[in-house]
C-alpha cells in the first residue's frame, strides 16, 4: 500500500520568523491517524532553522531546488550534499515555475533528479502540460517527455527511490484544480509508462497531484486510485490550511 504524501512548497515566501511559525503550527496540529507523510520545503534560507524544528517530529524536510553539480565553482547554486547536510530528505525537481522562468529543460532536470538521488535526496520530480498543450490533446505527450528523458538518464530502477508530482499548469496557482477524474487519468498513464519498463517499480511509486489543491478538494483527489498525495503551493502557507489536506490524507 503506497503512503499518502502531503508535501508544502513554500516557493519564495515566508521570512525566518514566519517560517518557524508555520512549522510549529503544522507540527503541533499533525492529525491523528496513519498512512500519511507530512512534508514541508521552504527557501534555502530557512532550511536550517526549519530543520531544527522538524527533528523528532512528524514532518519532513525538502528543498525547492538543487544544482546538478555537487561542489565547485557554481556561484549561487546550492550542491545536493549542503541539503542533506542541514537535515533535507527531498528536494523537488523540475518545477514548471523553473521550467518556464529559468529555462530548465529535461535534460537539465533529469541531471538534478540524479545529482539529488546520488547525494541521498529522493527527488520529487515535477512533471505537466499547459493549458494550450491540454487544447491541443498534447498532455500525454508533453509527460511522456519529460518522464521518459528522465527514465532514459537515471534508469527506471531510479524510481524506486523517487516521487514523481503530476502538475498540470493550468492549475497551478490558478484555483483551477483539475477534477478527480482529469488528474486521475494522467497519474494512471504515467503509471502505466513506467509499468511498461518495470511493473514494480510502477505499482510503488508515488504520484502526487498538483494545482490548487485544498481542504476542500483534497479528499476527493486523493480518493483516486493513482493519486499518492498533494504538491501543495498556496495552501501550504498557512498552518490550517495544510493541515486540512493533511487531514483528508489520514486514516482514520
Ligand atoms: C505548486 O506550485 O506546486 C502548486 C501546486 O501551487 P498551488 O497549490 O498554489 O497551485
Amino acid at each position: 500500500m503506497r503512503e499518502i504524501l502531503v508535501a508544502g512548497n513554500w516557493k519564495m515566501n515566508a521570512s525566518k520568523k514566519s517560517s518557524d511559525e508555520l512549522v510549529d503550527g503544522i507540527i503541533a496540529g499533525v492529525p491523528k491517524g496513519s498512512g500519511f507523510q507530512l512534508l514541508v520545503c521552504p527557501p534555502f534560507p530557512y532550511l536550517a532553522s526549519v530543520a531544527a524544528r522538524v527533528a523528532g517530529s512528524a514532518v519532513r524536510l525538502g528543498a525547492q531546488n538543487v544544482s546538478e553539480h555537487d561542489a565547485g565553482a557554481y556561484t549561487g547554486e546550492v550542491a545536493p550534499s549542503m541539503l542533506r547536510d542541514v537535515g533535507c530528505e527531498f528536494v523537488i525537481v523540475g518545477h514548471s515555475e523553473r521550467r518556464a522562468m529559468y529555462g530548465e529543460s529535461s535534460a537539465d532536470v533529469a541531471a538534478k533528479f540524479q545529482s539529488a538521488q546520488a547525494a541521498g535526496l529522493t527527488p520529487i520530480l515535477c512533471i505537466g502540460e499547459t493549458l494550450t498543450e491540454r487544447e491541443q490533446g498534447s498532455t500525454e505527450a508533453v509527460v511522456d517527455e519529460q518522464l521518459g528523458a528522465v527514465i532514459d538518464a537515471a534508469g527506471i530502477a531510479a524510481f524506486s527511490a523517487a516521487v514523481i508530482a503530476y502538475e498540470p499548469v493550468w492549475a497551478i496557482g490558478t484555483g483551477m484544480t483539475a477534477t478527480p477524474e482529469q488528474a486521475q487519468e494522467v497519474h494512471q498513464h504515467i503509471r502505466e509508462q513506467l509499468a511498461a519498463k518495470d511493473t514494480v517499480v510502477a505499482a510503488g511509486v508515488q504520484i502526487l497531484y498538483g494545482g490548487s489543491m485544498k481542504g476542500d478538494n483534497a479528499a476527493g483527489l486523493l480518493a483516486m486510485p493513482d493519486i499518492d498525495g498533494g504538491l501543495i503551493g498556496g495552501a501550504s502557507l498557512k498552518a490550517g490550511d495544510f493541515l486540512a489536506i493533511a487531514a483528508a490524507a489520514a486514516r482514520n
